[in-house]
């Protein structure tokens, strides 16, 4: 029942008629700020300062995917560039992690690499700058990119998914170039030819991945480590892995997203690990809403109480 709920709820994320009407419910908008401070990048910055107060580190994401046309692409990627500058004027120690279909990768690889290298022209080269991992279409030119723009920075990261078969072959191909990863389970509908369609196999190969990114190979390659989920038996596990290894916060470090497993993120701070919150802001809210409602079909009641208290 939860996996045709996942399904039905993916399939909405795609669909352009609902994309257009849901947002305009005033109770769906309440619902979306269980999950993001508001819509503008000072509504981010301003989460971000409070966050860090916690003693928890920030990286933000401007909401959107699958841009149309190359003035689209540009428009975000100045709002990118023009974002590390705010970070930065505001002190704060905080990153961006980009969608490269936002950036224009539908259109041109080529293109898609200018922009993402013109915002990591701007980064501070201590801050990973992180690229998202889309649909499972998207990933040979995301992992292509990656290596490109990898061999001029060392500071940009990307994300692998522990849903897909083939990610074991992709770690093991990127650990010669010391990347930065950030490891999650997967948040779209994927076939499966492509994905484990079993939840308890997707959160085992996750487990088995994150043992080789802190395994002695991706060590000595000068891997970093971020552990991107909200599962807390998966993320004891990990903490007693990191620890029977001797890895402490300098190797690595978990991120949730904003709004989900507060305590859970500054229970690990408190003890002592480098403790991150992806923030999301933007008005392109509705599939990566969708996404977050089908990781958590309860959250469906949530939606739902809003709807009834008007
Ligand atoms: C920092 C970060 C970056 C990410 N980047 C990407 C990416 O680039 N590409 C990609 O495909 N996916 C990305 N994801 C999403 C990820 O793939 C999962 O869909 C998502 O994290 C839910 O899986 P989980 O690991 O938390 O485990 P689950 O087993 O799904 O959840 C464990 C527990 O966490 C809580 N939880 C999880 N999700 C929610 C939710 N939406 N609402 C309320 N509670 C929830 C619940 O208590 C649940 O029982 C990212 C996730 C994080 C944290």
């Amino acid at each position: 029942m939860a996996g045709v709920m996942r399904g039905a709820l993916l399939w909405a994320s795609r669909n352009r008629w609902l994309r257009k009407r849901v947002p305009r419910y005033r109770f769906v908008r309440r619902t979306v700020t269980r999950f993001m401070p508001g819509e503008q990048i000072q509504d981010a910055l301003a989460a971000a300062r409070l966050l860090e107060g916690q003693g928890l580190g920030t990286v933000l994401t401007h909401l959107g995917e699958d841009v149309a046309d190359p003035a689209e692409a540009d428009a975000v990627t100045r709002h990118y560039a023009g974002a590390l500058g705010r970070i930065r004027s505001a002190g704060l120690n905080s990153t961006l992690s980009v969608k490269l279909t936002h950036l224009g990768l539908g259109l041109s690889l080529q293109l898609c690499q200018a922009n993402l290298e013109r915002i990591l022209q701007q980064s501070n080269s201590k801050d990973t700058v992180w690229i998202d991992m889309e649909a499972s279409p998207y990933v040979d030119a995301t992992l292509d990119l990656y290596r490109r723009v990898r061999r001029t920075y060392a500071n940009v990261g990307v994300c692998l998914q522990s849903y897909l078969y083939r990610t074991a072959d992709d770690l093991a191909s990127l650990l010669p170039l010391g990347p930065a990863i950030r490891l999650v389970k997967g948040a779209y509908l994927e076939a499966r030819d492509r994905a484990f369609p079993r939840k308890r196999d997707v959160d085992e190969n996750f487990f088995v991945l994150a043992q080789t990114l802190f395994g002695s190979e991706a060590q000595s390659a000068g891997t970093r480590t971020v552990i991107a989920t909200h599962d807390r038996k998966l993320i004891r596990r990990i903490e007693d892995l990191a620890r029977s290894r001797g890895l402490t916060r300098e190797h690595f470090q978990f991120q949730m997203l904003y709004g989900i497993q507060r305590q859970e993120q500054l229970r690990l701070a408190k003890d002592g690990w480098q403790s991150s919150v992806l923030i999301s802001y933007g008005t392109y809210w509705f599939p990566w809403f969708m996404r977050r409602l089908a990781e958590r079909p309860a959250n469906l009641a949530f939606l739902a109480r809003n709807l009834i208290s008007g």
